[in-house]
């Protein structure tokens, strides 16, 4: 049996950045906080908590004048009021990706656009964006669409989630163009996730099988493997090597192996060593 990793596969930019932001406060500072993960990869999590740095699910659980790290997802500017308000000091992990997201929402709020953000609901990166701006509204699919219709105005102005589907955010754009005068689009899909996407369609049309390497948490994981699955039905995916079955590949003649933007390169060599 054949096994291809993905060239574009495993840790992106952002991620890379928000660990190294965390080592080097761990070096530098103490009690040093977390609101979520810093990023979605349960291994990374373990050695980020190893580093001394806790995990909080609310602002209401760092102590004043200890120090918050922004996870690379960002978060709303409430976060940022509030931790000032307690004295926290605050590191910021922020995707730059995803930051440069946070400025075409707000220029565009501020020359009368009204915001959509294509994205998950209860993706902490669209609740960010969200945050961010006075008053925007979160289009997860057509059908919200009609919901929001009336709310939306005059003028729309459109980003997306830095980890979506470009065709399937297409999709949502040309209905968004009907209904409104001027509509304002930025195709925020982070290059990572782009390059990502494009392999794991051509590992999908070239291999017997497909395996999608990342936390199950993880959204830009989610749609390389939804992705994978339209094209190749033996497509599936797994946390890490351990999650391997024995055997359960042998049957086919080539794997395509890809990780998500948070999985580290040490998991997706155990899985190749596993496959091989
Ligand atoms: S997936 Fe894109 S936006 Fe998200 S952390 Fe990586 S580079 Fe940044």
């Amino acid at each position: 049996m054949k096994v291809h990793i993905g060239q574009h596969s495993g840790f992106c930019f952002g991620v890379k950045r928000a660990i190294q932001v965390a080592k080097e406060a761990a070096r530098l500072h103490k009690n040093i906080y977390i609101k979520g993960e810093l990023v979605h990869n349960q291994e990374v999590c373990r050695q980020i908590e190893a580093l001394g740095i806790k995990t909080v699910s609310t602002l209401k659980s760092v102590p004043g004048g200890s120090v918050l790290i922004i996870k690379a997802h960002g978060e709303p500017l409430a976060t940022y009021i509030n931790a000032k308000r307690k004295k926290i000091k605050v590191i910021d992990a922020t995707c730059p990706m995803v930051k440069d997201i946070h400025k075409k929402a707000k220029e565009m709020e501020q020359k009368g656009f009204r915001v959509a953000i294509i994205g998950d609901k209860n993706h902490e990166e669209t609740i960010g964006i969200l945050g961010n701006i006075k008053n925007g509204s979160i289009v997860e699919n057509i059908a919200d669409l009609r919901k929001l219709k009336s709310g939306l105005g005059e003028k729309i102005g459109v980003v997306c989630q830095s980890t979506q589907n470009i065709e399937d955010v297409s999709v949502i754009v040309a209905k968004l163009a009907k209904i409104t005068h001027a509509l304002l689009f930025f195709n925020t899909v982070c290059r990572p996730t782009y390059l990502r996407q494009k392999e794991i369609e051509r590992l999908a049309k070239n291999c017997s099988a497909v395996l999608v390497v990342g936390s199950k948490n993880s959204a830009n994981t989610k749609r390389l493997f939804f992705i994978a699955k339209k094209i190749n039905p033996n497509t599936f995916w797994v946390n890490n090597a351990k999650s391997i079955a024995k055997n359960s590949f042998k049957k086919f003649g080539s794997v395509g192996v890809i990780g998500g933007a948070s999985t580290p390169p040490e998991t997706l060599e155990e899985v190749y060593k596993k496959l091989s």
